[in-house]
């Protein structure tokens, strides 16, 4: 294991309550500091000391990409509804009025999409597991409880209501036993995925809580272990010189030497998160593992929405040994009005990328669409018999079967969604939506029974 170089600074987490103490602070004008308290009434905001004072550019916000990805915009909320919250707080509104009317604007902002709750939530005997998520057949999401926060949080996350306080839904188990008989009774299950929030907020003994009993309980079946996490930009430290660093590198040794595979989804919006020399000795200790690092990000407005960007992001990547994975489309949840960007021009950012690097960069798949039938990845624009189109294809589908086969669109310049998009050539509908439709049903079906029975 490598020696690192460097003292723990003291990790400080802001929010709406103390973000007066950021370094940043006197950059922001009077505006600025109402737009934050305003905005951050709907969305949640954690952002924490490393981002402050070593990727915030101060001098050039509210540009500076690093500011868009942490602190809350005012272009996240429509203007009615920023003004709603605006006038209440001017007003100094009674809590609950002020409550009642985010809970409004939240609830209109779709915020579990792709059938989160109601279709992707699998069952155990009869019981709904909600620390779980099984969408696609070979992988299981494992949501838990103590990993459900992180080091700070990205204003374009889908998973903002996780984060909220008074959450009405939270995906999070309490430890893994549950799913370790889940995975004993689903054997197709090759991919598990810790995920969050950030499951790499909680210390090496606590993840290791919930991690043992599954290395104890030895699916034969599985095969990998993915651990989503941004720590690796966020607090980078994490891997290097926090009192458990050596700790959680040990259990990831553990896992690769028990004859897993271990990949860290690391994720990174921009190349600036991977300057600082701490994540590049992060990573080459993490890489000293035995665990290999596979990257993501969406693909978002106002933070890396350049052809230029997505370059530099996977080159880098790949000189430090990483392996580029998924350019995602931001999802149509949350913010993402002020996020998201057509797919004709993703289209053109991930193509003008991915052929201005080496092939050992155009391993990343994009840009894809988490959509509710599954991933859908845009393949190119295309003329076909005189009519413009979307060439698309599932790279995951709730029916494996979809997956891989090619599926037309007609061309929308604005559209930024699987669901704005139609069929081209004149069909009606596209050939998997009779059987998502059923699939739907039937999942809302075992829904509706499982309520009547838990009442
Ligand atoms: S680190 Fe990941 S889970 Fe956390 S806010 Fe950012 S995108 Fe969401």
């Amino acid at each position: 294991m490598s020696q690192h170089t460097t003292q723990t600074p003291r990790f400080r987490a802001f929010d709406e309550r103390n973000f007066e103490q950021l370094s940043g602070f006197s950059n922001l004008n009077a505006d600025d500091r109402f737009a934050i308290q305003v905005v951050s009434r709907v969305f949640p905001f954690r952002v924490n000391s490393y981002i402050a004072d070593e990727l915030i550019d101060w001098s050039h916000i509210p540009n500076d990409p690093m500011y868009q990805l942490t602190v809350p915009q005012p272009g996240m909320l429509s203007t009615e509804d920023f003004d709603k919250v605006a006038d209440l707080l001017r007003q100094d509104a009674p809590p609950e009025t002020l409550a009642s009317t985010v809970l409004a604007i939240r609830t209109n902002l779709n915020p579990h999409p792709a059938g989160q709750v109601s279709l992707n939530v699998p069952q155990l005997s009869g019981d709904r597991l909600p620390g779980l998520q099984h969408k696609y057949r070979e992988t299981v999401l494992f949501f838990p409880q103590a990993g459900q926060t992180c080091h700070a949080y990205c204003t374009f996350c889908f998973r903002w209501p996780q984060f909220l306080t008074d959450s009405e839904v939270r995906f999070s188990a309490p430890d893994s036993e549950g799913l370790v008989r889940y995975l004993g009774q689903h054997p197709e299950v090759t991919d598990l995925l810790f995920t969050g929030g950030d499951p790499l907020i909680m210390n090496a003994r606590l993840f290791e809580r919930y991690l043992n009993p599954v290395l104890n309980a030895d699916p034969p079946m599985l095969e990998t272990i993915r651990i989503g996490t941004k720590a690796l930009s966020y607090w980078p430290y994490r891997f290097v010189t926090d009192p458990d660093a050596d700790e959680l590198l040990r259990l990831m040794e553990r896992v690769v030497a028990g004859g897993r595979h271990l990949a860290i989804m690391a994720h990174f919006n921009h190349p600036r998160e991977m300057a600082p020399p701490i994540v590049q000795e992060a990573i080459a200790r993490i890489r000293n593992t035995g665990a290999q690092i596979r990257t993501q990000s969406p693909l978002v407005r106002h933070i890396n929405d350049s052809t230029e960007v997505w370059r530099e992001l996977w080159r880098k990547q790949v000189n430090l040994g990483l392996v580029p994975y998924y350019m995602f489309v931001e999802r149509d949840t949350g913010a993402s009005q002020y996020f998201r960007v057509p797919l004709a021009r993703a289209w053109d950012i991930y193509r003008g990328a991915i052929t201005s690097i080496s092939g050992l960069g155009r391993t990343a798949r994009g840009p894809s669409m988490s959509a509710n039938p599954g991933k859908v990845e845009i393949q190119g624009i295309a003329w076909i018999n005189g009519e413009k189109v979307f060439a698309l294809r599932f790279i995951q589908g709730r029916n494996p079967d979809w997956v891989q086969r090619p599926f037309f669109a007609k061309y929308d310049p604005e559209a930024a969604w699987l669901t704005e998009l139609k069929p081209a050539f004149g069909e009606k509908e596209f050939f998997f939506e009779q059987e998502m439709r059923e699939i739907a049903a039937q999942a809302e079906h075992q829904y509706d029974e499982d309520e009547e029975e838990d009442q």
